[in-house]
């Protein structure tokens, strides 16, 4: 169990089940501030910005200033090789593709965190290797600049390991305790090594000290409170600028339950999945639809609470906001049955899929040069 005031209103833990009931609260309760007074201030408004999914952060007017000077910023990001990717996986690298191209002075980096993987999931890291390729296939194929990125397995990269072991003197088993709950000895140290990751880009070896985001869901806030904390402790000594967060919502899964899970495979949709595959699953998504076609002509149905529409159009694939507000009204007011609504949006999720299919088998060679390039060895 992580912090959790009222575990009937939120819970936040990295390494399992989160939920936030309300958002507001979350923010009142943690200091997170609302992003919505600054979404106008950005020089593009992505969708996920748009529409309220990106709904907080810590300091990220920082990177707006940053971005008005023309000066240089980091923006952290990573991924646990566990798996392929799937749509949570393609949120976080969506964040990290939209901080790098808002500037030609940014830099990204991505941990490939394969040593949390071996603390989390016990998976070698020969074999979270091979994943970490699949998975850099699908970060470059999404959009990411290969010339502004420093791509790192965590296992081999000294800078954050050491930066961890440092970080070590500053925390106590109670105060980590305080922050996650209960864990395995192996999770406290991969929280420091993230603080680590987060940290890195403004060691000397990069450049020195500068504004830095991680754009992260509502679940990671504890890994940022951590980090901060001990940006503070070690400022005297490195420099730290205290680094920004934004924060987008937990998604819950195609089922309609609270996370994905590889437990429920029908409720992951997985970048890689055959096309026939992933029109099952969009085919079985939870709707908001009503118990039958009459009720629904006459009482609408929610979209609020359907997957096809929250989940699937609006936080990923269709980026025509009258045509997404089209699909709302129609679907509250019962003109749009559930039916033919999933036919159209398996075409707009088909037609994106096939592309991306195409472009991430053309990035192979170049996912590998990426990983390579900082191997110690
Ligand atoms: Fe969801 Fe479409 Fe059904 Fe409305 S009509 S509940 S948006 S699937």
């Amino acid at each position: 169990m992580s912090r959790e005031k009222n575990e009937e209103e939120m819970r936040l833990d990295p390494w399992g089940v989160s939920f936030v009931k309300d958002y507001n609260r979350l923010m009142e309760e943690f200091g997170i501030k609302s992003i919505k007074p600054l979404v106008d201030i950005f020089p593009q408004a992505h969708r996920l910005l748009r529409r309220g999914i990106i709904f907080g952060h810590r300091d990220v007017e920082i990177i707006l200033d940053a971005i008005k000077k023309g000066e240089e910023y980091a923006v952290m990001s990573g991924i646990k090789p566990s798996g392929d990717f799937h749509l949570g996986s393609k949120l976080t690298a969506e964040e990290l593709i939209f901080f790098q191209k808002l500037s030609p002075k940014a830099m990204a980096f991505y941990a490939i965190a394969d040593l949390e993987a071996y603390a989390d999931n016990k998976i070698p890291l020969s074999e979270s290797y091979k994943i970490a390729v699949s998975n850099v296939m699908d970060l470059l194929a999404l959009g990411l600049d290969p010339k502004r990125v420093y791509v790192y397995k965590q296992s081999e990269e000294i800078r954050v390991l050491r930066l961890a072991f440092i970080f070590s003197r500053g925390v106590t088993y109670n105060m980590m305790e305080a922050i996650y709950g209960e864990k395995p000895f192996g999770l406290y140290f991969s929280a420091l090594v993230q603080a680590g990751d987060i940290l890195m880009p403004q060691l000397e070896d990069f450049g020195g000290p500068k504004p830095t985001v991680v754009p992260v869901g509502a679940d990671q806030d504890p890994h940022i409170r951590l980090t901060r904390d001990l940006a503070r402790k070690y400022q005297q000594d490195f420099g730290f600028v205290i680094p920004a967060a934004t924060f987008h919502k937990l998604m819950r899964d195609l089922t309609g339950q609270l996370k994905m899970s590889k437990r429920n495979p029908m409720g992951m949709l997985v970048l890689t999945d055959p096309i026939d595959v992933t029109r099952e699953k969009v085919m079985n998504a939870f709707t908001g639809g009503r118990a039958t076609a009459e009720e629904q002509r006459r009482l609408g149905g929610e979209p609020e609470k359907c997957a096809i529409f929250y989940e699937l159009l609006t936080v990923h694939f269709l980026e025509d906001d009258q045509r997404l507000e089209k699909i709302y009204w129609e679907c509250k007011t019962g003109e749009r049955l559930c039916g033919e609504c999933k036919k159209e949006a398996w075409s707009i999720i088909k037609e994106w899929l096939i592309k991306h299919q195409e472009k991430r088998e053309k990035m192979k060679d170049l996912a590998i040069t990426l990983l390579e390039q900082h191997t110690l060895t």
